[in-house]
């Protein structure tokens, strides 16, 4: 008896499908044209990570090679996608996301920019690595001008291994790239039913499929096809963005100076010589700056490099002359960005700002 409940599970809920979908067939009155529902069509564009990783056993959650699989592979080893869209794919890079640099993020930025001018596209999910996944979402936040739904999918274990998360991760990505109601929700980071901004999102745990948070919270989540959507970015992004991709061909050097008791002043003395346009200073706590690391901000301003004071601490933020005196010194602070975060704005930024006050402005903005 036990072991037909199963089955007799299955009939019952088979009768209610068909007795779910008879309405509609039985209305027909002209029979047999089948109705072309066109899918909408998304785009991967690959670029390697774990998501496109391999190991040499299902035991191997950890141990593997990131970037392998081709975004060919990927799409046709997941047949379910054709459910959900017409889903192309195109390889942009494969590489562990800790190479990605300047150059590649803005050949990215441009190849999604083209795609989503085109009529036929309606969203795009890019698969990347986790390690920087947040600087390269936040990166198109800024500078894709589009409504258009831009989705960015990570997995923290290969493919091969025992309880991989990349083909849900993946799945999801593409159901909500094809999802209208994630247009002009600006880039989002669809990760472990998560659906995550693309400004604050951060990876906070370095081996665990619950990687990726911000402290403001997921926006909503993915559950099978459907996006639950529970709050909206208010920051500025894509269509409200003063950057543009199809405008950039380089981007400035930024530094990071990493704080720590007995931090010394070699990090800040190295980038000011090496000429770099500006330095987030990743304080301890609020931002703050040893008494002995003034003096060298201060040359290093004085020397037109704009000073951003930012946070080694995840969650919280800084607030504008306290601790330092910002206005006195002419530097900035990053908010609640993070410093990689404050690294990609501060780059963004002076490619159009020149004032301090101005970078400042950009920084409450975005
Ligand atoms: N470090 C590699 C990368 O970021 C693998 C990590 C991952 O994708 O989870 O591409």
């Amino acid at each position: 008896m036990n072991l037909m409940m199963p089955l007799l599970r299955r009939s019952v809920s088979s009768l209610l499908m068909v007795a779910a979908i008879s309405p509609f067939t039985a209305c027909a009155q002209t029979p047999a044209a089948p109705v072309a529902t066109k899918k909408p069509v998304v785009v991967v564009v690959a670029t390697g990570g774990t998501i496109a990783g391999a190991g040499a056993s299902s035991a191997n959650s950890a141990t593997y090679q990131a970037a392998k699989v081709p975004v060919d592979k990927l799409i046709a080893g997941l047949p379910e996608l054709a459910d959900v869209a017409e889903v192309r794919g195109q390889q942009a890079f494969q590489i562990a996301s800790e190479s990605f640099t300047n150059e590649k993020l803005v050949a990215l930025g441009k190849q999604v920019s083209a795609l989503v001018k085109d009529p036929s596209v309606n969203g795009v999910v890019i698969t990347h690595g986790t390690d920087t996944l947040e600087e390269t979402s936040f990166f198109l936040n800024l500078v894709i001008r589009s409504d258009k739904p831009i989705v960015v999918v990570g997995s923290m274990r290969p493919g091969t291994a025992l309880s991989a998360d990349g083909a849900l991760n993946l799945y999801d990505a593409v159901s909500l790239a094809a999802s209208p109601s994630a247009r002009g929700k600006g880039v989002l980071v669809m990760m472990n039913d998560d659906i995550l901004s693309g400004r604050d999102v951060a990876k906070r745990v370095n081996i665990k499929t619950n990687a990726f948070g911000s402290q403001w919270g997921p926006l909503g989540m993915m559950v099978e096809r459907r996006a639950y959507w529970f709050r909206a970015p208010v920051k500025r992004q894509t269509t409200k963005s003063e950057f543009d991709i199809d405008t950039i061909t380089t981007l400035p050097e930024v530094a990071i100076v990493y704080g720590s008791g007995n931090m010394g002043t070699l990090g800040v003395e190295a980038a000011t010589k090496a000429g770099v346009k500006a330095i987030v200073h990743a304080g301890t706590g609020n931002g703050s700056v040893p008494d002995y690391g003034v003096e060298g901000l201060k040359a290093a301003r004085a020397a037109g490099i704009q000073i951003i004071r930012s946070s080694r601490i995840a969650d919280g933020f800084v607030l504008r002359n306290s601790e330092q005196p910002d206005d006195k010194y002419d530097w900035v602070v990053a908010h609640d960005l993070n410093p990689q975060k404050a690294k990609i704005l501060a780059a963004l930024a002076l490619t159009k700002a020149t004032s301090s006050a101005d970078l400042q402005r950009m920084f409450w903005e975005y």
